[in-house]
């Protein structure tokens, strides 16, 4: 019979997936690698898997201990999601912007949710960062994996998501495309594609306009997940040939028609990568085969970006209208 014992082993060797009418009248290929369709839903679980098994090997976390993150997105369910599997308890500390949807999936997976005040500074008791710290020191047994510092983030995406592409592409991959968030999943694909083919692949960065990796100041920005106010440890900027810049209105209109023409629900940053694609792919030849990244599905983001009362409200949407065309945004 055909089955695994765990869900946990169906992590990772996510498919890739032609994109069609998006990327109509342009020369190269275009590849989406679907990372929604790890069992968490999202890139992040291959991460989560991976500080879990580090952590258990350096004796950071025994048997009964409990792991504490100050996250509540995918980083969390991929932790919730590993860790309860594995017999720990799992603490998500969150600020309480964070929408009832996102905890009530966190505590579906078993997760304990710390909701913290928002309108506080970092440095503040109360705060989630704080809060976080607190707990991790006085739970006993507690270790935070801490995915802005944490080696294994780009070296999970290093064993795994690197060679994935290179293989699936019969090692033909040209570009790589990814939005950078913590920037785990940019550094580690990019240096093992960067090391494999002797530097021929060309790595390229997705960014919303105002996030500092294309030098903003991290003024705010609506699409989740990618761009940052502070250069993490776990981002490698050398490992970047180029970091496109992407408005939200141009993600959040890619993730609509990537939905719709495309069969692919998935989240804004996706839509933030696809458009930072076919910007790269305007510039290319028939030989190209450019690889995009998709973090995660677009569940999470219906009553946003999926939603014309919330699009309108943040002037993504002419009132009455309909999206523009990709094709007037690029
Ligand atoms: N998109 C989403 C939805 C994410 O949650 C993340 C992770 N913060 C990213 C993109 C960026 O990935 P990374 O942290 O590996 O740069």
């Amino acid at each position: 019979m055909d089955y695994v014992d765990d869900i946990c082993d169906l992590i990772g060797d996510t498919p890739l997936v032609r994109i069609g009418d998006l990327a109509a009248g342009l020369e190269p290929l275009v590849l989406a690698k679907v990372e929604y369709l790890n069992p968490g839903g999202s890139s992040k679980d291959r991460i989560a898997q991976s500080m879990i098994d580090a952590a258990e090997k350096s004796g950071q976390l025994r048997p009964g201990g409990t792991i504490v993150e100050p996250t509540s997105g995918n980083t969390g369910v991929g932790l919730a999601l590993v860790a309860r599997r594995r017999g720990y308890r799992c603490v998500s500390v969150c600020p309480d912007k964070v929408s009832e949807s996102k905890r009530d999936t966190l505590k579906a997976y078993g997760a304990e949710v710390v909701v913290c005040p928002t309108s506080v500074p970092p440095d503040h008791p109360d705060s989630y960062y704080s809060v976080s710290d607190r707990l991790a020191r006085d739970i006993p047994g507690a270790w935070k994996p801490d995915q802005y510092s944490n080696p294994e983030n780009p070296a999970s995406h290093y064993r795994t998501t690197g060679p994935e592409i290179w293989q699936q592409t019969r090692e033909r991959v040209t570009h790589f495309v990814a939005g950078i968030g913590t920037g785990g999943t940019i550094s580690g694909v990019g240096r093992y594609l960067k090391e494999v083919s002797g530097g021929r692949v060309r790595i390229v960065g997705a960014d919303p306009e105002g996030s500092v990796y294309s030098g903003g100041t991290g003024r705010p920005y609506l699409v989740e997940g990618v761009g940052e106010d502070m250069w993490p440890q776990t981002f490698d900027k050398d490992v970047c040939d180029e970091v496109v810049r992407v408005t939200d209105a141009e993600s959040f209109a890619v993730t609509r028609r990537l939905a719709r023409e495309e069969g692919l629900l998935v989240g804004g940053s996706c839509g933030l990568a696809v458009a930072a694609a076919l910007k790269v792919a305007r510039g290319c030849g028939p030989d190209d085969v450019i690889v995009v990244l998709l973090p995660d599905g677009g569940r999470g983001y219906l009553a946003k970006i999926f939603n014309d009362t919330w699009m309108a409200a943040h002037g993504f949407l002419p009132p009455g209208g309909e999206m523009t065309g990709v094709g007037d945004l690029l």
